[in-house]
């Protein structure tokens, strides 16, 4: 679990910026759920036999009632108890996003952490295949909005329940002719999750998954006119995507179409992004039966990628750096300062350090101006204060030109100091 500090902080600020707009864009509206539910939510919503709920939840007892609670390892669960909860889709379907904390307990290594941050984004309520592309290329709009490149997206479609077992039972009876091949977590999922077994990470187990049943064969006319109409509208808008016939993810509770966008510059956390359709969670966790459609970005990869990318994410740096040469001018260079602050500048004014010596001298703070990254300083110096005036240096255009401002005009001149950004 991990401090984020300033100046990193900036950029999971700038991060958010991005994404609340582009989700405006696509009138997706803030949601924000408990950090903490109910232990049985999770259990019921993600599947018994996934990792996540075999040993990734941090669950704890409530110790004045003996509720069973978790902090939330992903916030779909959440999400979705939340729409029931409040009978959100009583007239239509809902577009939501999210950000937040999530905790898994894994070992943490590069892009893996115990909590650790996902932006989200879901529709409820619709069941057409162009809400499964909306979502996917709401993903896509943003990597390109903070200039991501190389991520390739990877499809398939899991089809229906009914689809799903005549596969599974014909993918039993495969690895069960092959036993002596599988690993201890593969026979113990043989016959709770045998999907699950394709996704193994397993070197040893490779070629026999390459050669196990394919789902994708067992899939129906509707289910693959589904699938079809969702690569239609990528096509159409330009995305490219490639099906990978063996992505299942991690949770039980996806139908239909399933994605993920993954890059090769993370090692082996290469998955920024994760999502799919999840029509029967609803009814699952004990909500009126509605289709809904998803996916889940993590925060701490995503930032990972930009600097291996080398993008460049604006740093935060105040319009100003106050100078005050003289702690008996600080009431007149407070109030001055507010006022500015008022007008949109921002302002860093100076003070004295603990074991300083007062306001210190001049050159320690036109050093401190300097590294604040400020583009202006204003000298509050005593002399031009009496005279109602104010020294405005430049401190980024290298000419380091001076005038001076007329405090009782701040209103006039005060709106030039302001950066673009
Ligand atoms: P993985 O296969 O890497 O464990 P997952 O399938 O468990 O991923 P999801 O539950 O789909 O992941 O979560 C969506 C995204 O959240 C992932 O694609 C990844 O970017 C991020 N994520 C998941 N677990 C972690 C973690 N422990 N630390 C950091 N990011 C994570
Ligand atoms: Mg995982």
């Amino acid at each position: 679990m991990n401090d984020i500090l300033p100046p990193d902080s900036a950029k999971w600020e700038w991060l958010e910026d991005k994404v609340r707009a582009l989700m405006a864009r696509y009138a997706y509206r803030n949601i924000r759920t408990p950090i903490v539910e109910p232990t049985p939510l999770f259990v019921r919503g993600l599947g018994e036999v996934t990792d996540i709920v075999e040993k990734e939840m941090y669950s704890f007892e409530d110790r004045l009632n003996g509720e069973q609670l978790t902090l939330r390892p992903e916030a779909t669960a959440g999400v979705v108890r939340a729409v029931a909860e409040h009978n959100m889709l009583y007239e239509g379907g809902k577009r939501l996003f999210y950000m937040g904390p999530m905790f898994r307990h894994e070992r943490p290594q590069r892009g893996r952490y115990r909590q650790f941050h996902q932006i989200g984004a879901e529709a409820l309520g619709f069941p057409g295949a162009e809400v499964d592309a909306e979502l996917i290329l709401l993903a896509n709009a943003l990597w390109c909005e903070l200039g991501l490149k190389n991520i390739r997206l990877e499809i398939n479609s899991l089809g229906e329940p009914a689809e799903r077992k005549a596969h599974r039972a014909a993918l039993i009876a495969y690895l069960e002719q092959h036993a002596d091949v599988l690993d201890d977590e593969a026979r113990r999922r043989l016959h709770s999750n045998p999907l699950r077994i394709l996704d193994t990470k397993n070197p040893a187990m490779q070629s026999l998954v390459d050669a196990a049943p394919r789902l994708i064969d067992f899939l129906g006319a509707e289910s693959l006119a589904h699938f079809s109409s969702v690569k239609a509208i990528l096509n159409a808008n330009g995305v490219e995507w490639r099906v990978n016939p063996r992505l299942v993810r991690g949770m039980d509770y996806y139908n239909l179409t399933v994605f993920e966008f993954v890059t090769d510059q993370l090692g082996s956390q290469g998955t920024i992004c994760g999502g799919g359709r999840y029509d029967y969670l609803i009814e699952q966790i004990g909500g009126k039966p509605a289709p809904a459609v998803g996916w889940a970005l993590g925060v701490e990869r995503v930032l990972e990628l930009l600097k291996e990318q080398g993008c460049v994410v604006p740093a935060l740096v105040p319009d100003v750096y106050a100078i005050v040469p003289s702690a008996a001018s600080l009431p007149l260079v407070i109030s001055t300062v507010e006022r500015l602050r008022v007008q949109g500048v921002k302002v860093q004014m100076h003070a004295a350090l603990a074991g300083g010596d007062g306001m210190g001298s001049m050159k320690s703070q036109f050093k401190k101006a300097d590294t604040s990254g400020a583009v202006y300083a204003l000298i509050f110096g005593e002399d031009e204060l009496s005279r109602g005036m104010v020294t405005l240096k430049s401190l980024r255009d290298g000419t380091g030109a001076q005038s001076e401002r007329a405090l009782d005009a701040l209103v006039d001149w005060a709106p030039h100091l302001q950066s673009v950004s």
